[in-house]
Formats: C-alpha cells, structure tokens, sequence
C-alpha cells in the first residue's frame, strides 16, 4: 500500500514521495533516495502531512472532530488516509493519542524504525564497487592495464530514475570506446 503525498527525513536529508508498504518493509523512491543515509544508520521520520505545519493539522483535527466518531474516522475526517491510520496505530503499539496536538506531532514525524536493508538479490543498484581513483577517465584499471570497468562495477551512488542505466551505457560505451583504441594502438 503507499503512503500518499509524504515527506521522509533520514539524517539531514528530507525527501518527498510515496513509500509503499510492503510484507517485509518500505521500499519506493523516496527510500531508494535516502539509501545513502540509510545505508549509515540513520533513522526515518516520516511526515503524513508535508503541507501543513503541526498547528494547522491540529487545528483541522479539532475543527472536524465530532462526538460520535471513532478516532479513526476522526483522523480520517482530519484528511489521514486508511494507510496513514494504520501505520500511527502500528507505531505507538495502537494506543493512538486522542488529543489532536499529539495526533499531528506524531503524523508529522511518525518514527520508522530501520532494522536493515533489504538483500542484495532485492536491490535496484549497489554501491561500492571499484574505487574511481584507480580507474583512468576511460574506465581503464591503472593496475592493469588493457581491462576496463563499466556500470555498477565501479563504485558510484547514483540516484535511481533512469540515471542508473544511463551512467552504465555511457560508461560501457566510453569503456568500449577506449578498449577498441587501445588494441589497435597494442596489436
Ligand atoms: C528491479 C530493478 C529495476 C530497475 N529500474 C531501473 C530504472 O527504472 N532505471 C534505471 O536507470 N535503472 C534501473 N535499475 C538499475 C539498472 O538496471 C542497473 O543499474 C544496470 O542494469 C546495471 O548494469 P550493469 O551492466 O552495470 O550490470 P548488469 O546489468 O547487472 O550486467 C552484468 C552482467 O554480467 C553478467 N555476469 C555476471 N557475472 C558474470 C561472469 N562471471 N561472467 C560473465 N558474465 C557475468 C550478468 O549475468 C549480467 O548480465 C533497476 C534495477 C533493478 C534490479
């Protein structure tokens, strides 16, 4: 399920999108995004409500709480989606605070704990790799020359939307480039 329109901060890095909540954790843009700080054990804070401050949302809360509703229809009505719901009441154990500034400081940094990356076998890129000093501006290993490195080989971080296979093509292509040069020049 994703978490709509939300605001994630690891470390100091803030970062907005739509985390989606999967069997075993968060996965989605904004993790991939914060890999870096994840990766160096930062926690996550997630804010549900990115547009308002917490006194705006608390004082929507108020304005829209009626007597007869459950807390969860409250916070609903206070624009909190079934998702976001959940995963308050997943955070404090589902023992949901009823006062509405304790409502919206929470939804505006509910606490995410992070018990590790997933596999390797589950990743969209990895770091690490070969360091780029010891690789020429071609790719070329400077310990041994006449092999090259490509893509995610060498050891970059890149952010994820297309720009990871395009560094991999056009650092393939300058490798393949410089490779071809190089024979001829070493018959
Ligand atoms: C699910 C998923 C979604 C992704 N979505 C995007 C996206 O939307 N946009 C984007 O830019 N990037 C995306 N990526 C990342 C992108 O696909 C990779 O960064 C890129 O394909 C890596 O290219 P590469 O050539 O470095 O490595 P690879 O594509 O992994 O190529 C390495 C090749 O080497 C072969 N190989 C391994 N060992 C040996 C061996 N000993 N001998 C011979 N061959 C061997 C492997 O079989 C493989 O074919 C995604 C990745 C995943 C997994």
């Amino acid at each position: 399920m994703p978490i709509k329109n939300a605001a994630l901060t690891a470390g100091v890095r803030t970062v907005r999108g739509e985390p989606t909540i999967t069997a075993t954790g968060l996965e989605g843009g904004p993790i991939y995004a914060l890999g870096p700080e994840l990766r160096s054990g930062h926690g996550l804070e997630i804010d549900l409500q990115p547009d308002l401050d917490a006194d705006a949302l608390a004082a929507r809360l108020v304005d829209r709480r009626r007597p007869k509703d459950s807390v969860s229809t409250w916070l609903r009505k206070g624009g909190l989606s079934p998702v976001d719901v959940a995963l308050l009441r997943d955070t404090t154990g589902n023992r949901l605070p009823t006062e509405a500034t304790a409502v919206a400081d929470l939804a505006k940094a509910v606490p995410i704990p992070v018990e590790g990356l997933a596999p390797i076998d589950r990743a969209i890129s990895t770091a690490g790799g070969v360091a780029l000093d010891a690789i020429d501006d071609t790719g070329m290993l400077l310990d041994r020359p006449g092999t090259w490195v490509a893509g995610e080989m060498v050891a970059w971080d890149a952010p994820t939307g297309g720009y990871l296979i395009q560094a991999c093509l056009s650092t393939g292509h300058r490798a393949g480039v410089a490779a071809a040069r190089w024979a001829a020049e070493h018959p």
